[in-house]
């Protein structure tokens, strides 16, 4: 049976993909394909175009695809100027020997895949990251932030918010029981420039296996990145447990960074046959879409909360 779970913000991505699925297409296109829906869209301040940019201004995008059937991998972080990080990581995956590149490196790849440079910062996303910088700094000392050379007690002062503010992420089983998984985020507002969370980074927020299942994580990536979630959820599988039992005793490893360091974690994960999971340490709950073979359209279910 094919399904496709996305967070949230998946909707963009969603119908094509599950098209993709119906007609009998691979789980990894129909990843990728969903994150370039969500990519495109500039309302969505939290991945592609339009995302938020670093504290310099500059949007710095992150994303990451696996491949379940042979663990193959691909990533690009801190990409600028490319609507489709995503695309990036696939040819990182298929066309060369390493799993992740970065910045200048990630772009020059991306120019020598065919890949149009494209202004990703909206008018929207400029006047926010203005607005924000104005509650640290003078207008003057915003204007010519480029040369300062104290950056981190600015991000630090903006930081305090502790502003996750989305990533997207898909994980799809189709026809032959093969699994896929794809995340695409703008990552931090205003963090530090070449900052990487979760989302590029293997293991972290981002975890597939076609014998076991697949994982992805959104918020607070610093801590997904130290305690290995994405990777931990499909291994927690790999050891007997449901997909539901993996992801509590993942947040359960996450627990004390979270209460040390405040913020919150989501997971999302299926099972090897596609039963999906997802829990949140959210005092909100944004609902996950979950879109299968049975039904018309994608349903939206509430994540298990997970207590901190
Ligand atoms: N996990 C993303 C990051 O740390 C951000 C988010 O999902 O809110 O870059």
């Amino acid at each position: 049976m094919w399904m496709i779970v996305a967070s949230g913000n998946g909707a963009p991505g969603m119908e094509r993909a599950a098209q993709m699925l119906r007609e009998g297409g691979t789980a990894l296109d129909a990843v990728e394909e969903a994150a370039r829906g969500v990519e495109s869209n500039a309302q969505d301040e939290s991945v592609g175009l339009g995302g938020l940019p670093n504290v310099l201004g500059q949007v710095e995008l992150d994303a990451s695809i696996m491949d379940g059937r042979t663990l193959a991998a691909g990533a690009v972080g801190a990409l600028r100027d490319v609507e489709h990080p995503i695309s990036v990581a696939r040819r990182v995956m298929e066309r060369t020997a390493h799993v992740l590149l970065v910045g200048e490196g990630a772009g020059r790849f991306a120019a020598e895949m065919g890949f149009a440079p494209r202004e990703l910062r909206s008018e929207d996303a400029w006047r926010q990251w203005y607005e924000a910088l104005g509650g640290v700094l003078s207008r003057e000392e915003i204007d010519h932030i480029a040369q300062r050379q104290e950056l981190l007690p600015v991000v630090q002062e903006l930081m305090e918010e502790k502003l996750h503010h989305g990533t997207v992420n898909f994980l799809a089983r189709d026809q032959r029981g093969d699994i896929a998984s794809a995340v695409s985020t703008s990552g931090w507002p205003y963090k530090y420039p070449g900052r990487l969370g979760d989302s590029p980074i293997i293991g972290a927020g981002n975890y597939c296996d076609n014998r076991y299942g697949a994982a992805a994580c959104t918020h607070y990536g610093e801590l997904a990145i130290r305690c290995g979630t994405a990777r931990s959820v499909v291994l927690y599988m790999k050891m007997g447990m449901s997909v539901e039992e993996a992801c509590q005793e993942a947040m359960r490893d996450l627990q004390p960074l979270l209460a040390a360091h405040g913020g919150s974690m989501t997971i999302m994960a299926i099972d090897s046959k596609g039963h999906p999971f997802g829990i949140t340490s959210e005092l909100e709950e944004e609902a996950y879409l979950v879109m299968t073979e049975e039904w018309d359209s994608p349903r939206l279910v509430a994540p298990t909360r997970f207590l901190v």
